[in-house]
């Protein structure tokens, strides 16, 4: 979602989750440059991981040139290799199921629940159990934090605990958000962040692999610069990444980390101006805007799902926008869906299907002004109450 199109030049064009530069990080660039550290390691990215480790409240972190990069060495750290199963959320970006296929290990998709397009806690144990019952080894459990919204962590521990399977947290999407006071990015055995151009903070790119395993990131860290032996000279054992984030890069991702909360802030400003403007509406929202209970969200990207008496399809509204300058678009399309992975096994609820068929993301960027965020309102709702005027003529 808005990975190519998000990224563009400025224009008026009005985009789903544009990255938000500000002078700040300007400064954190040059800053970096003038130091001579123009390389993928340096001061930058040391203090980088320590801030983001202290943010989201765990022992350490390794910072890596793509959220998939942290997901791919979690799960190579974890023992996915051919032979082995990781079940994972269907509902999601490719990334996730694409980091699975790097190790040959066989991805096993799982349904979500109808309300936030979470992984299904129950689902995910009935596959568990039967992969278990069929003699497979199922080296992890991969849940994501869909749109920035905290699975149901409580349940999915228990659960993966009795059951002996270690959890991987995909948390691309959620950092800033928590459940139950505990920060997304902090649960299982590691989790994964993205700092890809349209995520809630960025790097341009870039992402971060969390744990309270300090051997395991290690591990992660020799890994990630091609496995090289501690040696005077060149001397390897074993098949290594070129994974490092840039200190530049890093830069820019303390500049933003330090705009974190006012940037959530905006977002979920926005996310409140949507649920005002389409209150009387059929239409649900995936989460919530609310700033304290059990689920405290980032609101990356605002999600709806439309009621069946909306009658104009999700791409034709996503057409419509699209004309009048506005990037919308349908949710995640299910990997269990997707041709590249037809011939995986999926358990399935036909939650995610009905998500895919009748949910959209909505512009949600920070720097979103608020007559832009106006003008996707008008738009949208051109669409909700004029049904069938261009169905008719399809
Ligand atoms: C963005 C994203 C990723 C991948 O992150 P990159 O930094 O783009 O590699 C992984 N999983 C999910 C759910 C994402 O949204």
């Amino acid at each position: 979602m808005g990975d190519t199109e998000s990224e563009g030049p400025m224009s008026d064009r009005i985009f789903m989750s544009k990255a938000h530069i500000t002078d700040a990080e300007e400064e954190a660039v040059r800053r970096a440059i003038r130091s001579g550290w123009v390389a993928p390691l340096g001061p930058e990215v040391d203090a980088f991981e320590l801030e983001v480790a202290d943010r989201v409240g765990v022992k350490g972190a390794l910072a890596l040139s793509s959220g998939t990069a942290a997901l791919h060495l979690a799960l190579l750290e974890l023992g996915a290799r051919p032979g082995t199963a990781v079940v994972v959320s269907s509902m999601t970006f490719a990334a996730s199921a694409n980091a699975v296929a790097y190790t040959g290990a066989e991805p096993v998709f799982v349904d979500s629940q109808k309300t936030d397009g979470n992984i299904d806690p129950e689902l995910l144990f009935d596959a568990i159990d039967t992969l278990h019952a069929e003699g497979t080894e199922v080296v992890a459990a991969m849940t994501v934090d869909l749109i920035g919204r905290t699975c149901d962590y409580n349940t999915l521990e228990a659960g993966l605990a009795e059951r002996g399977v270690p959890l991987l947290e995909d948390a691309a999407e959620s950092l800033g958000s928590s459940i139950a006071g505990r920060a997304a990015g902090s649960f299982g055995r590691a989790a994964a962040l993205s700092f890809n151009g349209n995520k809630i903070m960025t790097t341009s790119g870039g992402g971060m692999l969390l744990s309270n395993d300090e051997q395991l990131l290690e591990r992660a860290r020799y890994l990630s610069t091609q496995a090289r032996q501690p040696v005077a000279w060149y001397e390897h054992t074993e098949i290594g990444y070129n994974y490092r984030l840039s200190n530049i890069l890093a830069a820019i991702g303390r500049a933003q980390l330090g705009r974190l909360d006012e940037m959530i802030a905006r977002r979920r400003d926005i996310r409140k101006q949507y649920m005002r403007a389409f209150s009387g509406l059929d239409v649900r929202f995936l989460g919530t805007a609310d700033t304290e209970g059990e689920q405290i969200e980032n609101c990356w990207l605002t999600g709806i799902v439309l009621g069946d008496s909306i009658t104009r399809s999700p791409d034709d509204i996503v057409a419509s926008l699209s004309e009048a300058g506005i990037e919308v678009r349908r949710l995640w399309k299910p990997m269990h869906l997707q041709p590249v992975f037809a011939n995986a096994r999926a358990f399935t609820n036909g939650a995610s299907e009905h998500l895919f068929a009748r949910g959209l993301t909505l512009p949600s960027g920070s720097a979103l002004t608020d007559s832009e965020v106006e003008r996707v309102i008008t738009a949208l709702l051109n669409n909700f109450e004029s049904p069938l005027s261009d169905q008719a003529t399809r």
